[in-house]
């Protein structure tokens, strides 16, 4: 039998010799996109708190009440104990928000994944797998047994994908809404009718998107009106600044995955106080319409001062290649007081190492000058075109 504190360490030597040992520094984050490092404080453009509600004193209002009400905890899962009414509420709340007839909470946008797409494709059935999908996407595809088939992103490569859709029984699509990494936004349109054309499931997995596209739904809503989605993911950890995930769909589909999605009936469901905080955030968004316009209108000027086309999200990436250039790059902005961390692989493909900017609402225009002219100092790797 190995030494198992041996085998650890050769493992993270390896990792070490890459670049790619990744470990956790403390951090305290603050109003404004503030987070302290290291004794520094640091504008952040790596929170996905877009429009810093997990600091709007409504928020915290909410959620401070229903801890004083209700407790610390949610004392087990909900087909146990019974659901708090207030996860209810954010379900009805949540879906007549995206236009379903229902949603499902669950305790995180991983767990969502995870839950949903095992409850509905199995053995004898087929995954389309964007192959940039996120890692939740992927653990759910693959503990289904459904065959998964990846392909490169956009409409052709789905519908190819697609050409052996009649081997198997149902078959599912998974796609991002606005991918997590790249800040592109998918046309999901386009893909909606793609996939229903061949029979197939379509699941959004808008982490990304909820509270920062669409005056805030998303990209299952397209000018205002609802596209033909039968799946949206969501989180409740980015824009709306609080903690969990959730399915928005139809009643049925809702239904069945209350008995079967493994991660909603086996885990304990969220604190009620953590759900206060995400229907409290709901509502702000609901109310505030132009707010959720301005991360992506923050990231638009950043992209015009640097001569980069628009971007489709408030999530910028800066290419680098190698993780030593990206942590380099790092290193740099953080000199300048910003917080963008780097991202490298595994998390994106090998080669692609970057710093990837997700621009809040709370960014100053003397800061965001300030950032451009940083970034005009550096060599990134744009790409062609
Ligand atoms: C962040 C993210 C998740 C996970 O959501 P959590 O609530 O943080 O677990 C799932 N999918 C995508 C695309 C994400 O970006």
């Amino acid at each position: 039998m190995g030494d198992l504190d041996q085998f650890a360490r050769q493992k993270l030597a390896a990792l070490r010799a890459t670049g790619l040992l990744r470990e956790v520094w403390d951090a305290r984050r603050s109003p404004g996109a503030r987070v302290e490092r290291n004794g520094r404080t640091l504008i952040s453009l790596s929170c996905n708190d877009y429009l810093g509600l997990s600091q709007d004193p409504r928020v915290l209002e909410a959620a401070a009440a229903a801890l004083h009400a209700y407790g610390a905890g949610s004392g087990a899962a909900r087909l146990i104990t019974g659901g708090h009414p207030l996860a209810r509420a954010f379900e009805r709340a949540i879906a007549d928000y995206l236009g379903t007839e229902a949603a499902l909470l669950f305790g995180s946008g991983y767990l969502s994944n995870l839950g949903v797409i095992p409850s509905l494709v199995g053995e004898g059935d087929l995954v389309v797998l964007d192959q940039r999908a996120h890692a939740s996407l992927y653990a759910g595809a693959r503990s289904s047994r459904a065959e998964v088939s990846t392909c490169g992103p956009g409409v052709g490569p789905i519908r190819r994908a697609l050409e052996r859709r009649r081997q198997f029984r149902n078959c599912l699509v998974a796609i991002e809404g606005v991918h997590s990494m790249d800040g592109d936004r998918a046309d999901v349109s386009a893909i909606a009718e793609v996939a229903a054309a061949h029979d197939a499931w379509l699941l959004v997995d808008d982490a990304h998107a909820l509270g920062v596209l669409e005056d805030g739904k998303g990209t299952c809503t397209s000018g205002g009106r609802r596209l033909a989605v039968p799946l949206q993911v969501g989180t409740c950890s980015k824009a709306l600044g609080s903690y969990g995930g959730f399915l928005a769909a139809s009643r049925v589909v809702a239904e069945l995955l209350t008995s079967r999605a493994r991660s909603f009936v086996y885990t304990t469901s969220l604190p009620p106080s953590v759900v206060a905080a995400s229907l409290a955030a709901l509502q702000i968004l609901q109310a505030e319409p132009e707010r959720t316009r301005v991360p992506l209108q923050k990231a638009t000027l950043f992209c015009r001062a640097l001569g980069r086309p628009d971007p489709q999200s408030p999530i910028v990436p800066l290419p680098f290649g190698t993780p030593e250039r990206a942590l380099a790059a790092q290193a740099k902005l953080q000199a300048a007081g910003f917080l963008a961390m780097a991202i490298r692989p595994p998390t994106v493909p090998e080669g692609t190492a970057r710093l990837r900017l997700a621009f809040p609402q709370a960014l100053e225009a003397a800061d965001l000058e300030r950032l451009v002219e940083v970034v005009r100092t550096m060599e990134v790797a744009w790409p062609a075109g």
